[in-house]
């Protein structure tokens, strides 16, 4: 969400007739895009911005500022404690980047903007996208904000609540990506299986409508969608992605816990029975369907009892992948505010690599259980390392590597491989085809 909106950012500073550079020293302007999500993240924008405060301090047309949720969350206090901060721009107002730039070439006092605005209204022509593709990789939003308001989860008071976008519009954003030269788009919501609910559509009929949508001429090969909560996953968006080739048969559905207990004071809306029904809905529906996952180790009360749940949930579940956080408190969160931080730090390190260890078990097997299997692969380019190798993503988004025949270029093209071999995170693959 945030490189899209970095991307969404830099087409408005484009629009306005500003120049996007390479290289942080040939920038008369920084502007960083920051997290909230865990404090590490904001630690990181702070010591990136004091790294940048000679510069400011000596050079008085540099501008330095900062956009996103971390700005939302704290931009007018930061703006206040640290003086060569020019700006400060929330995660519905970024947009305005080209006008607050203008003001303060025009000595405006405004320095910080927050709260409410719709962004797909600030002039950003969605309809023609410029900056917006890194390579074939295309991203849209299709919904902003969250309403689920998880204990730990900073997103809903940063971000807003859930809006969904009207399918016309995506689906025209999507083939204006594709003419551009994306080949695979990534639809994206914090939420994205509630897309639509209220408007009396879904999330399978928004893939339907892109897909029918789609010709030969765009060149779309791939679509794909993150994140989904377990809870609001349903028969028919399962069935849809089955339906649909050009969909990729990959879920990214965070459990978050495997312990009920936990579970409940995370205010998920599932327990672990009601996760491992969803993980098998799919699996029967798509049987070699992947599901890649999230947890929090160290969420306050968590005993080593729950700890061991969420273990055995990762070592029984055939991830894709796990992304594992260690639980850092969020001012103004339920669990910040009312739950003790009580998993030491060394305990919640200790968890944390414990579990990668157990996810990375799971990889190798799985790595070996594709060996002799069919992938269908987008290829991405020559491997940087080795120029007679090449390298794609399956559908499953696992790295594949492979040989091309002298002289051709399948850059972006689907294709079908043999997996060979393989390791955690690499399948070693042989040709069999353009799809
Ligand atoms: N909307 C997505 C996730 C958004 S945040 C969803 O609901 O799945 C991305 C991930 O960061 C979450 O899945 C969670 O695992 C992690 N996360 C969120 N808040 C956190 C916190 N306070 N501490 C540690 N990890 C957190
Ligand atoms: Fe945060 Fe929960 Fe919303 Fe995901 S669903 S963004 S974890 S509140």
């Amino acid at each position: 969400m945030n490189k899209l909106d970095s991307e969404l950012a830099a087409e408005a500073l484009v629009d306005a007739g500003h120049v996007v550079v390479d290289d942080e020293s040939d920038a008369d302007t920084v502007v960083f895009n920051t997290c909230s999500v865990r404090e590490h993240a904001e630690q990181r924008v702070l010591s990136r911005l004091a790294q940048l405060r000679g510069r400011r301090e000596s050079d008085p047309d540099f501008r330095l500022g900062i956009m996103g949720c971390f700005a939302e969350r704290d931009g007018e206090e930061l703006l206040g404690r640290l003086p060569y901060l020019d700006f400060a721009l929330g995660t519905r107002q970024f947009l305005r980047l080209p006008e607050i730039l203008a003001d303060l070439d025009h000595g405006g006092a405004v320095r910080g903007l927050f709260g409410d605005a719709d962004v797909e209204q600030h002039g950003i022509d969605l309809a023609h996208p410029r900056q917006r593709h890194s390579g074939m990789q295309g991203f849209v939003s299709v919904m902003r904000g969250c309403d689920n308001w998880c204990s730990y989860c900073i997103v809903p008071s940063v971000r807003g609540g859930e809006v969904s976008r009207p399918a016309g519009e995506i689906a025209a954003e999507v083939k204006a990506l594709a003419l551009a030269g994306a080949r695979e788009v990534t639809l994206l919501g914090q939420n994205i299986d509630a897309y639509g609910k209220r408007d009396g559509t879904s999330l399978a009929a928004l893939l339907r409508r892109i897909d029918a949508e789609a010709t030969a001429d765009d060149g779309l090969v791939r679509l794909r969608f993150v994140t989904s909560h377990p809870r609001d996953i349903s028969r028919e968006l399962v069935e849809t992605v089955a339906a649909l080739p050009r969909v990729a048969s990959h879920f990214h559905m965070p459990a978050q816990s495997g312990s009920d207990r936990i579970l409940h004071a995370m205010g998920r809306g599932y327990d672990r029975a009601g996760y491992e029904a969803k993980v098998a809905l799919i699996c029967d529906v798509i049987p070699n369907a992947g599901i890649a996952s999230d947890f929090i180790v160290g969420f306050p009360g968590e005993t080593d009892d729950d700890y061991q749940a969420t273990r055995h949930l990762v070592e029984t579940s055939n991830f894709t992948n796990s992304f594992i956080f260690k639980y850092s408190p969020r001012p103004g969160t339920r669990a910040a505010e009312t739950m003790a931080d009580d998993v030491p730090d060394l305990e919640k390190r200790r968890r944390n690599n414990d579990l990668l260890a157990v996810q990375n078990a799971v990889n190798e097997s799985r790595g070996r259980s594709l060996v002799g299997t069919r992938q269908r692969v987008l290829v991405e380019g020559v491997s940087g390392r080795d120029a007679r190798r090449w390298l794609g993503r399956s559908e499953e988004n696992l790295i594949c590597v492979f040989e091309v025949p002298e002289g051709a270029d399948w850059t972006g093209k689907l294709l079908d491989v043999e997996v060979e071999r393989a390791t955690a995170l690499t399948l070693y693959c042989r040709p069999l085809g353009l799809a």
